[in-house]
């Protein structure tokens, strides 16, 4: 008659899988287990003593003492039994009595049980993982003190157990901790190598400014840029106002002022800085406030600065070559006075800016006299020397600072007076004759006293009366045909309406 086995509980698979948690089947041996089987073996005084766990379809024994198998199929298992009842000591007094296991192998061969009394492991929620058993090949009885020594042993066991599974879940979080932090660690890493890349990339230096101290710090790339050596020794001074330009600092207060009071979202500024050599480079500024105290005063200031001195300085050029284009459209190359269209421009606008403001707007039209004779005379290129010495001494004629001097015409200049009535338009064209006068350019073929002369239409515009700006210079025309008419070096007054 074969072994009967035993029958399982309904939640069986639930206990095995229990039991498979904690990774104790098939383990190296330990003492504290080993310390178990031991004692249970010397205080029930038994030949065998073992730590049967029941597995789906085994018992698998952790410790053992006085057999040498190291698990069973469950069919044959004893400690099967045992399970069903977990909270009793399950007692075989003589195996060969019980029809149950009379036929067992294990009784039938080797090892030869014929009494087994065993105490079910019970773990946190009642489930049995196996017992704690002894085996001996004589039937007998347990005394009731080594049953309940038996089922210390089997509670020692499942706090064993317990501590397994704690110290198992210890070490996962241990080791999931360390690499979380050593994933922080490498991400801390990545974040500074990225940081470098991208002040490198775009040639920045990173600052960073202690506000109620305004100790100022910088990274290499930003003494670098300021002519110190990369190997950390910065500036002899820590406060960072000092670096900056004394003539730009009211512009970079300000920005800074508008962004620590919360108007401006950050910091923005262009401006100067000193660099070691003694020169002054242009920097690029941008900075936000990073820290601030509980009451809202701000700690740390962190920024970057781009060096932007190339960029500056070809500004700069095109701004001069800019304004050399603009005074050469505007110049007569021959005598360095505005030319006729920097005239006609001045007039639009001093046209406009009289009727706006109701101030007189004067005009001088001059003639050289008999030039065309003094070409004859004295040759072209004596000619060009004359029309520069006459420039240059109506120029000095104009005091005030206004006055708008063009070369009108070959021989012709105009002198733009803003703001000036007729009177003095008068005597700014009284002074020009004169300084012919005085300047005494010799011109032996002309009629007038050997030296040249000029003839000088004045003209003014009267506030509400004329409309357009033609209307001054027909006016100021006609009164230098009159001046030449009259006999030349003199002038003659129109008035434009
Ligand atoms: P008037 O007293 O009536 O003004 O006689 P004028 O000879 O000065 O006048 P006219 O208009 O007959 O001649 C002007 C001369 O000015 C003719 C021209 O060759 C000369 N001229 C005009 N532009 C230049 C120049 O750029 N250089 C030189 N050298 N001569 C010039
Ligand atoms: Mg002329
Ligand atoms: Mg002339």
């Amino acid at each position: 008659m074969p072994a009967v086995p035993a029958a399982r509980a309904e939640n069986d698979a639930d206990r095995v899988a229990h039991l498979r948690r904690f990774e104790i089947l098939d383990s190296l041996p330990e003492g504290a287990y080993d310390d178990i089987v031991a004692l249970a073996s010397q205080l029930c005084g038994a030949p065998i003593a073992l730590i049967s766990l029941v597995d789906a379809e085994r018992q698998w024994f952790k410790a053992r003492v006085g057999l040498e198998a190291q698990e069973t199929p469950r069919d044959l298992a004893f400690c099967d039994h045992a399970l069903l009842r977990p909270d009793a000591v399950f007692t075989i007094p003589d195996a060969h009595a019980d029809p149950r296991f009379a036929d067992n192998p294990l009784v039938t061969g080797p090892p030869h049980i014929r009494f087994y009394a065993g105490a079910p492991i019970l773990v946190e929620g009642g489930l049995p993982m196996g017992t704690v058993c002894v085996i001996d090949t004589q039937p007998r009885l347990l005394a009731p003190a080594q049953a309940a020594a038996l089922q210390a042993l089997a509670r020692q066991t499942a706090a064993l157990l317990a501590l397994r599974a704690h110290t198992r879940l210890a070490q996962q979080q241990a080791a999931e901790l360390a690499k979380t932090s050593a994933e922080a660690q490498r991400e801390r890493q990545r974040s500074a190598e990225l940081l470098d890349l991208v002040l490198r990339g775009g040639n920045l230096g990173l600052w960073d400014i202690h506000v109620p101290s305004s100790v100022w710090t910088a990274n290499a790339r930003e003494l670098e840029m300021l002519g110190h050596a990369a190997d950390g020794a910065g500036p002899s001074t820590t406060d960072w106002r000092t670096l900056i330009h004394p003539d730009d600092w009211p512009q970079v207060r300000a920005a800074l002022q508008a962004h620590l009071g919360g108007a401006a979202p950050a910091f923005q500024c262009e401006h100067r800085m000193r660099h070691r050599a003694g020169h002054w480079i242009w920097v690029q500024s941008h900075a936000v406030v990073v820290d601030r105290s509980a009451d809202g005063q701000p700690l740390r200031v962190v920024g970057t600065h781009r060096d932007v001195t190339r960029r500056k300085e070809a500004e700069a050029e095109i701004e001069l070559a800019h304004a050399r284009l603009q005074q050469l459209s505007t110049t007569d190359a021959l005598t360095g006075v505005g030319n006729r269209r920097h005239f006609d421009d001045c007039l639009a606008r001093e046209w406009a800016r009289s009727a706006r403001t109701h101030q007189p707007l004067a005009l001088l039209m001059i003639d050289i006299d008999h030039f065309k004779l003094y070409n004859d005379r004295y040759g072209h290129p004596a000619g060009d020397d004359c029309l520069r010495r006459v420039a240059e001494l109506i120029t000095a004629c104009a005091r005030r600072g206004g006055e708008i001097v063009a070369r009108y015409g070959g021989e012709e200049f105009a002198v733009l007076l803003p703001g000036t009535p007729i009177d003095g338009a008068r005597a700014v064209a009284q002074r020009c004759l004169q300084a012919l006068r005085d300047g005494a350019i010799e011109h032996l073929a002309s009629p007038t006293d050997g030296v040249v002369s000029l003839s000088i239409g004045v003209a003014v515009r009267v506030a509400g009366k004329s409309i357009e700006p033609k209307a001054l210079t027909d006016a100021a025309d006609a009164a230098l045909y009159e001046a030449k008419r009259g006999g030349r070096d003199r002038l003659a007054v129109g008035t434009a309406g």
